[in-house]
């Protein structure tokens, strides 16, 4: 399996050599040369297997260049039980990844109950794992530098924990992230984890990560790496979770199944695109995006114009508040019949911060063929759905999953099973909660005082000279 970029002018890469890079020479985002195809035997065999089963089966076929055996072990050791039931343990806990059932034909996917309460857990363990792994093959050590509004820096921060060859340089605005998101991070005593809470906005991390990747000479002489989201390896991860919710509400692979996922990146819903090309029986991928709503204009219009970061709102589902969607390059390849040339030019007028428009020339009608379709929320309807959820259902979720479930029941069909992907646990955004149904979420066990811990943290002004220094001096610790 070689990976070739979404702009054709690269050079096709195996998954270990595209594991720790970023974007493609070109500019582009990798993707399989050609998907690999679950026959209706292989998807019969898969249906009885387990989470494990399900990945090796899975990320075996995206793979050529880790040994069987080793792909076994990592996978082995990063999906286990205790890893992934933080969140709670009930009687419903089938391994990982349950299924929880809201009524005849709705379903909740459970995906939130890793280390840090929020889905990216799922991909980012996994990519932790094969991080030293890789590393380890190449006797290499890398420097992640990382800017976070939440959720991803402390996903990766969990997952690079104690790696012995990775080191993370975590940028947070100093203000600006929930208490519980500050103290998950910051509460952290590794001595290879370094949390820089940076006095200024999100925006001000993101520039300082920017200029001291575009640094080159300093970003080779400190082994910079990255742990974004267009990563190729936590896509592949998340494709895993389909399969396994979609065996889970039907008997039969005749069956179709609906998804509606919270988007930001189009991380996620790229994944859900991907199970459907390798043959995973998706009927419907929901988009559902909060007032930041990028991704819902093209899916209804066909116009895709990312917004600059100032008009980029501050919402109550703030993991979604972005303002160009970076993975939503790759299902555009897969729109174009996999024509990098289009692509590359469609991307010239966006990194030059103009937009583009597919309603001429037939393109966007092809959309539908795909099974994408789209829907926003606002904070008003967040709040109703927690409640409608809370009072119908008695299943608490948090402010994304509630923007997923109103999106998905809009374009609920009857006789097709609708899964609701659940992002985060509500214990992350109190706030929300109590402003929907005055009452504070329940923190799962053993969080009750996070915010009493020690905190492991470096305040510093938004001087990229300053942080550049400091991450010269840690870099070989
Ligand atoms: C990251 C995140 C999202 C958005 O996922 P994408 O893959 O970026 O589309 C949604 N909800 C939560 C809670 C997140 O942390």
């Amino acid at each position: 399996m070689k990976y070739i970029s979404t702009r054709g002018q690269a050079p096709k890469q195996s998954f270990l050599e595209i594991l720790l890079g970023g974007l493609a020479s070109d500019g582009g985002l990798y993707l399989p040369e050609t998907y690999p195809r679950f026959s209706g035997e292989d998807l019969m065999a898969m249906r009885g297997m387990d989470y494990r089963q399900l990945a090796f089966a899975i990320l075996s076929r995206l793979t050529d260049d880790i040994p069987a055996a080793d792909l076994q072990v990592l996978i082995d050791k990063t999906y286990t039980r205790a890893t992934y039931s933080h969140g709670r343990v009930d009687s419903d806990f089938s391994h990982i990844t349950p299924v929880r059932r809201l009524e005849a034909g709705l379903y909740l996917l459970e995906l939130s109950n890793g280390p840090t309460l929020a889905f990216k857990d799922m991909a980012m363990q996994l990519l932790g794992n094969l991080f030293e792994y890789a590393l380890e093959r190449a006797g290499q050590d890398i420097n992640i530098l990382g800017a976070t509004s939440g959720d991803t820096g402390s996903a990766a921060e969990y997952a690079m924990r104690g790696k012995h060859n990775v080191r993370v340089f975590m940028l947070s605005p100093e203000q600006g992230m929930t208490p519980f998101q500050q103290a998950q991070m910051y509460s952290l005593q590794d001595a290879n984890i370094f949390n820089i809470a940076v006095r200024g906005v999100f925006d001000d991390c993101q520039d300082i990560v920017k200029a001291a990747s575009n640094d080159l000479a300093f970003k080779q002489k400190y082994r910079l790496g990255a742990v974004n989201s267009i990563n190729w390896a936590r896509v592949a991860a998340q494709v895993i979770y389909y399969f396994k919710a979609y065996f889970a509400v039907t008997r039969d692979n005749g069956e179709k199944v609906s998804f509606s996922v919270p988007s930001g990146n189009f991380g996620n819903v790229c994944a859900g695109h991907i199970a459907r090309m390798m043959g995973l029986p998706i009927h419907q991928l929901i988009v559902a995006t909060n007032e930041n709503d990028v991704l819902d204009e093209f899916f209804r219009t066909g116009v895709y114009r990312p917004r600059r970061s100032v008009e980029t709102l501050h919402t109550s589902s703030p993991s979604m508040d972005i303002s160009k969607a970076s993975n939503f390059e790759r299902f555009i390849f897969d729109l174009t019949g996999r024509n990098g040339e289009r692509v590359a030019e469609l991307w010239r007028a966006v990194d030059q911060g103009g937009s583009f428009d597919l309603r001429h020339g037939g393109l966007f009608d092809q959309v539908s063929a795909f099974g994408l379709v789209s829907g926003k929320s606002t904070h008003a309807d967040r709040l109703a759905t927690i409640r409608a959820c809370w009072e119908r259902y008695a299943t608490l979720i948090d402010t994304h999953t509630a923007d997923g479930l109103k999106v998905g029941l809009e374009h609920r069909v009857p006789g097709i099973p609708l899964v609701c992907l659940e992002t985060a646990l509500p214990a992350k955004f109190e706030d929300s909660i109590v402003e929907a149904l005055g009452r504070r979420p329940e923190r799962p066990a053993g969080l009750e005082d996070l915010e009493a811990l020690p905190r492991r943290v470096e305040v510093m002004d938004a001087d990229v000279q300053a942080i550049k220094a400091y991450i010269a001096r840690h870099a070989n610790d």
